[in-house]
């Protein structure tokens, strides 16, 4: 099968080798609602076959040692640069990323997150202290196969993301991409082949969430589940690994906010402001709740209104369009049923507010003041292009308001004052906050949600720690030769 002229498989990829299903279930592009492609459709026994092919590689695996390991993952990081142009080219019909974005910046990432990994994994030095009349060492062990799930908002990158430090760490991976943009996941799979990593040790399942994800999570043969998605789903994952008692990860869904002090430069936050709409707004770290200082109100208003009004709708393979479509027309409909009801709640829709006129899947860049802070749409993840707008008195105001969500997975605070961005930066509680920039990351700094945005940290030794069975090892000294 062809998708923008680069061969991709619908199928699962088993212990080494493409197994069809008799079930199939449809991709279409959000960016004209065609069929892509007709995905097989994975169940218990795909799951069953691959946890199986998983467990069977894992003790040759996990016995190549991290050297040769972090060898295959640096083959495979090579493979993915390689392969930039061609995996932007389907990962935008599938999901409509920015292909621009894809091919700087996004995809790219997928490289440095096998890179990073092979060379954290190979730093590592042992804790070893001495107490007690014995040596104390801290030994890493592979956890085993393990499960991975990932959502639709930037599937290939997410997948690297946490296939990276589980196959550095020595676990062999299942993973089940999302169902609405599932085709650069299967590209994963052949690149990993390319790159010579033993059949088993990385296997994708093809699947919707209930059917396969589920499956997935159930299987009582995994040593760990790390899931990406929303919080509700995230809350179904949770209780399905604990009734096998599986540790698992869970990055979900996210409210940030996005603080204007008046000592800001305004310039820049209303830039960064409008950029909030990009990706249609399906970003689990934007900057959503717009929190401006009374005082400076109406400075950036007028400046963010210019800079959205810059904005271009369209397709997402041209170099103008700056807001690609929305992922899927339940999407679509979710994002207007938000809108509606906070209509009819009363919040002000300030601009915006409605379907775009280009028709397909495009919503208006949308701006709500709402009518209190409990309103659904400043307390719920809209997910889409909507961005709410409130204003605060003091720093303590602003602060309460941007803690007073379930949310908390990042926040992004303007101000030219260094001790303003300290105490802020520590008071806000969210996993990543950002000060005068957005969305920069380390990939040796932690990552993850508080609250309901999500149970555990990934990144840099982190992650390696969650794929890895800590053990203490004792041995009493002058006892062994
Ligand atoms: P989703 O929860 O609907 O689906 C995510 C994945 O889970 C998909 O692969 C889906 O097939 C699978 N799934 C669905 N039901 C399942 C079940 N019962 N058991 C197991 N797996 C199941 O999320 P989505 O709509 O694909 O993605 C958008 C959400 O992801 C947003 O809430 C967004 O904030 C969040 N997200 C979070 C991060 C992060 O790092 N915190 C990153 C990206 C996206």
């Amino acid at each position: 099968m062809s998708v923008a002229g680069v061969a991709v498989s619908p199928d699962h990829f088993i212990g080494g080798r493409r197994v069809a299903s008799d079930a199939r279930f449809e991709d279409r592009s959000p960016i004209d609602e065609q069929v892509l492609a007709e995905v097989a459709r994975g169940g218990v026994r795909e799951v069953e076959l691959a946890v199986e092919a998983a467990c069977a590689a894992f003790a040759d695996w996990a016995a190549l040692g991290v050297a040769v390991r972090a060898e295959h993952l640096r083959r495979l990081a090579d493979l993915v640069d390689a392969n930039v142009d061609r995996i932007a080219a389907v990962e935008c019909l599938d999901m409509a990323m920015l292909e621009r974005s894809l091919r700087a910046r996004v995809i790219p990432r997928g490289a440095r997150n096998f890179r990073a990994y092979a060379e954290l994994a190979e730093s590592y030095r042992e804790r070893v202290w001495s107490s007690n009349g014995t040596s104390n060492r801290v030994v890493r062990m592979p956890a085993g196969a393990v499960g991975v799930i990932t959502p639709w908002n930037a599937p290939f990158m997410l997948s690297t993301w946490k296939t990276a430090p589980a196959l550095a760490a020595g676990c062999t991976v299942v993973l089940k991409p999302p169902e609405w943009a599932p085709l650069s996941c299967s590209l994963l799979a052949d690149l990993t082949e390319e790159a010579g990593i033993p059949p088993g040790v990385f296997n994708v399942v093809q699947g919707i969430g209930e059917e396969a994800g589920a499956d997935l999570v159930a299987n009582g043969r995994l040593r760990r589940v790390s899931f990406t998605g929303s919080s509700q789903t995230g809350q179904l994952v949770a209780t399905s690994a604990a009734r096998n008692l599986v540790p698992f990860t869970a990055e979900l869904g996210g409210k940030g906010p996005l603080v204007v002090f008046a000592d800001a430069d305004f310039d820049a936050a209303a830039q960064k402001a409008a950029l909030q709409y990009d990706d249609s707004g399906q970003n689990c770290m934007a900057g959503t709740r717009l929190l401006v200082e009374e005082s400076a109100a109406g400075e950036f208003l007028e400046r963010f209104h210019r800079a959205v009004d810059a904005h271009v709708l369209g397709d997402p393979r041209d170099e103008a369009t700056t807001i690609s479509p929305l992922i899927h027309r339940d999407h679509l409909a979710r994002v207007e049923g938000f809108v509606d009801r906070a209509r009819a709640n009363g919040d002000r829709i300030v601009r915006g507010g409605r379907v775009a006129e280009i028709g397909g899947l495009w919503y208006e860049p949308t701006l709500v003041e709402p009518r209190s802070n409990d309103s659904e749409i400043v307390q719920q993840e809209v997910f889409g292009p909507v961005l709410i707008f409130q204003t605060f008195g003091t720093e303590d105001e602003a602060v309460a308001l941007a803690n007073s969500t379930r949310y908390g997975l990042a926040a992004t605070v303007y101000t030219s004052s260094a001790e303003r961005a300290e105490r802020v930066g520590r008071s806000i509680r969210a996993g990543t906050v950002w000060v005068n920039c957005f969305l920069v990351r380390d990939l040796t700094a932690p990552f993850g949600g508080i609250g309901i945005s999500g149970i555990g940290r990934e990144g840099g030794d982190y992650a390696l720690d969650f794929y890895s069975d800590l053990k203490t090892l004792q041995i009493q000294e002058d006892s062994t030769r």
